[in-house]
Parts: C-alpha cells; structure tokens; sequence
C-alpha cells in the first residue's frame, strides 16, 4: 500500500482504543490517526493528541472542547476540537477518512459507527454494542454503501480468518457445518455458585486472561459478553444462532473455530491481546507485525473445553433467546444489560441481580419488529426505563 491510510479512532482512551494506537506507532508509514475521541479520561486524550497530532478531536461538551482546544494551541498544534454524538459522527463519516476504529463502548458507538457505516468506510467494529442493537439495518447499511466491514473481537475476528474468501454467498453454500465460539468463562467459572451474591465489581472485572474496560468485564464474567458475541456473529456471518456453539476454553488460546461438513474444523490461535486482531483487521488482506509475542505452545502446554453451565451463567441462555425471537430483542436485551451493568459496578445491585434485570425487561417489553433507527431506539430506551424501575423496586 503506497498512500497513508487516515484512521479516526472512536473511542480512543479505552482499553482497544491504545491498543489500535500502540499498532498505529508502529506502522507510521501505513496509517496516520485522522481523528481521535474521548469520553473521560481527557488528560490522556490531550495526551495522545499531542503524540498523534490529529486533525480533529472530540469530546463530550463544549466546556471540555474549550479547555483541550487550548492547551492544544499552547502545545503548537492545529487539531479542531469538536463536541458530542455530531462530532464523532462528524469524523466517523469526513471524505478524507478511510477507516474508523469503532471503539466506543456500548449503545453510545451506535451513531457513530452507523456514520462510518453509512459512508462505506473501511469499520474495524470492536463496538458489538451497535450491531447487536440495530443488526438488520446495520447490515443492510453495509450492503448498500459497500463499507468494508472487518470484525475486532476476537473471536469474529478468528472466525473471519477460518472462513473462506467468498462466505457471503452463504455459509453452507461454503460447506460450513457450524461456528465454534469460545469463551474463557471469565474470573468466575469455578467460583461456588452461593459466593456469587457476594462478589464485587473488582473481582467481576480481575479478568484472568485479558485487560479489558470495566463494562466487557463485567459482561465477560456473566457471559452476557458470549451471548452479544452469539448475536454479532449471527449478523457478521449470516448465521442462524442454532449454527453457533458456545464452549467453554478457559486457556483464551483459541480465539475460536469453523467447522466443516467434510469434518475438517479450523482454528485461530494467539496469545490473549488485541492488538493481533486490530493488525489483522488493519493491515487486510495483508498482514503486518503487532508486536504481539509469539505463542509459545509448550509454555501452554494443554488446551481444556466444557460446555457452559446455564445456571451459573443464565445470561447466556436469556441473549440466545434474544437472537431466536429477533426483532427489537436484541436491542431490549442490550439496553437491559448496559444499565444492569452499571448499577452492579455502581455497587447498587448484586452480581447475580443482572440477569434479573434483563429477564424482567425482556418479560415486560414486547418483541415488535423494528423497520427504522427510531425503532432500535425506542426499544433502547424503553429497555433502559423498564430496568430503572426494577432497580428502584429492588434497591438494597
Ligand atoms: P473502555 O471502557 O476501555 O473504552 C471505551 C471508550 O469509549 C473510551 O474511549 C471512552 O472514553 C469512550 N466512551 C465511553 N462512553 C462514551 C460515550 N457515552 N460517548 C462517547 N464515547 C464514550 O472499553 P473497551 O474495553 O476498549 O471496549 C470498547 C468496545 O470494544 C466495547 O464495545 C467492547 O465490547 C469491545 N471489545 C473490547 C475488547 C477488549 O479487549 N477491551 C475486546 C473485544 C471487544
Ligand atoms: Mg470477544
């Protein structure tokens, strides 16, 4: 590739957010950062600003853009500040941008991401949120602007690399039998299920095996974070969720798996860290070092599988449910878990108290097909009213 590749990265802050600068450094030859968005930590954007000298940078509100745009100009640069939902969608969508890191977390990442979407970018989706939420018209929007669409988790991403080139014409048109999807099981996989009650947002977030932000975390040790990754893949793949199974493989070697109907099953392995599939998604079709060690098997020596637990983990069981009854499920299930979430890290619920939230929302809320965004988004917030009011009823 002879051109510099301009790169907005949403979500720049967050843990994939450095991890797709850290490979963006490496390669400045190839990709130079267009964009660069912050939530929260905003010294740290300032930070990266001054390192990566973007065009543009956005954050939340117009008091923030104030300040940074300041102490941008101090530091000699000519980035632009801008604010909120307009901005990122402002440079998730800008003519001169080729790809965009979509790395928001959660239903905020939804405009931006349909932006880059909708204006047929190169989208390195970390951000499963969005697609969960609004699946159909997100893909119909990739189909209609020729966006080239490269998964970021890693399990999609290792299912991307075992499938064949031209698996859009249909996975059993390609021989697939099924999509294998692993997941580690997350830091209470053998926890006794009666300690469950007790464990507090440190400990749901002391992932064994990946540094991750709080909210996956979280979601990885409920195993919400396999049943949006059942719901992304169905979208990415063309998949019937009955196509996929979930197991159990608590090494995180295996990023996961395709299987075959001639009975040949192919595998992507690594070591645990993201920035192997955000150079995977980067470089495609090429490939390109992430500075990610090599996997050293002797030193892992053995890889275990068992098949999840559903009483332990009963979100799973209620997002596959999501995915079969379609429509605005998916969406509803999402809302339900962000705000479950956040109350559990909030110290305001219990561990277990998640899957309760989303199973009353999702008992309450009807199903109903969704047409337009307006429907992703009305389900969206009356998900998000539903779980407020159980969080009121049931506060300790
Ligand atoms: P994180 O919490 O570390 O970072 C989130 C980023 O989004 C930060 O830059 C934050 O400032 C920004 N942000 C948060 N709320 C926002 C809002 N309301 N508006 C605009 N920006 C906002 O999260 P992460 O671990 O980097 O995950 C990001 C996404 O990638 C998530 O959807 C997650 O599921 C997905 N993902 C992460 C990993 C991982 O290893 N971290 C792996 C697979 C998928
Ligand atoms: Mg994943």
């Amino acid at each position: 590739m002879s051109q510099l590749q301009q790169i907005s990265v949403l979500g720049a802050t967050g843990s994939i957010g450095l991890s797709t600068l850290d490979v963006i450094a490496r390669h400045p030859e190839r990709y130079q950062v267009f964009a660069l968005s912050g939530f929260s930590r905003l010294l740290e954007l300032e930070t990266l600003c001054l390192r990566f000298r973007p065009r543009f940078a956005v954050v939340p509100t117009a008091a923030v853009a104030v300040k940074l745009q300041g102490a941008l100009q101090s530091g000699g640069l000519s980035t632009r500040v801008l604010v909120g939902e307009a901005g990122l969608c402002e440079v998730a969508a800008h003519p001169e941008v080729d790809t965009v890191m979509a790395a928001i977390v959660g239903a905020a990442g939804l405009k931006p991401t349909l932006a880059a979407v909708e204006t047929g970018k190169k989208v390195l989706l970390a951000n499963k949120e969005a697609l969960v939420m609004s699946g159909a018209l997100f893909m119909q929007a990739v189909r209609k602007s020729g966006a080239v669409l490269l998964p970021i988790d890693s399990e999609h991403n290792a299912i991307f690399q075992c499938l064949p080139g031209d698996y859009g014409r249909g996975l059993s048109q390609v021989g697939v039998r099924r999509i294998l999807l692993t997941a580690s099981g997350g830091p209470f996989r053998q926890t006794p299920l009666e300690q469950l009650q007790a464990v507090t947002p440190e400990q749901a977030c002391a992932h064994p095996n990946w540094s991750m932000g709080r909210k996956i975390s979280v979601d990885s040790a409920s195993m919400m974070n396999k049943g949006l990754e059942l719901i992304e893949a169905c979208w990415l793949f063309d998949a019937k969720p009955a196509q996929i199974e979930v197991l159990i493989h608590p090494q995180s070697v295996i990023h996961s798996l395709v299987d075959y109907v001639d009975g040949s099953v192919l595998a992507q392995l690594g070591n645990p860290d993201m920035r192997t599939p955000i150079s995977h998604a980067l470089a495609w079709p090429e490939r390109i070092d992430s500075g990610v060690a090599p996997l050293d098997l002797f030193a892992i020596a053995r890889l275990d599988f068992q098949a999840p637990d559903e009483v332990r983990f009963p979100c799973l069981r209620l997002a596959r449910d999501a995915a079969d009854a379609g429509g605005s499920a998916p969406a509803l299930l999402n809302a339900a878990n962000e705000v479950a979430v956040q109350a559990f890290l909030q110290r305001r619920i219990r561990f277990p108290e998640i899957a309760n939230v989303i199973a009353e929302v999702l008992n309450l809320a009807p199903t109903v097909a969704v047409e337009s965004l307006e429907g992703v988004l009305q389900a969206d917030a009356q998900a998000r009213q539903l779980a407020e009011q159980w969080l009121q009823r049931h506060e300790r």
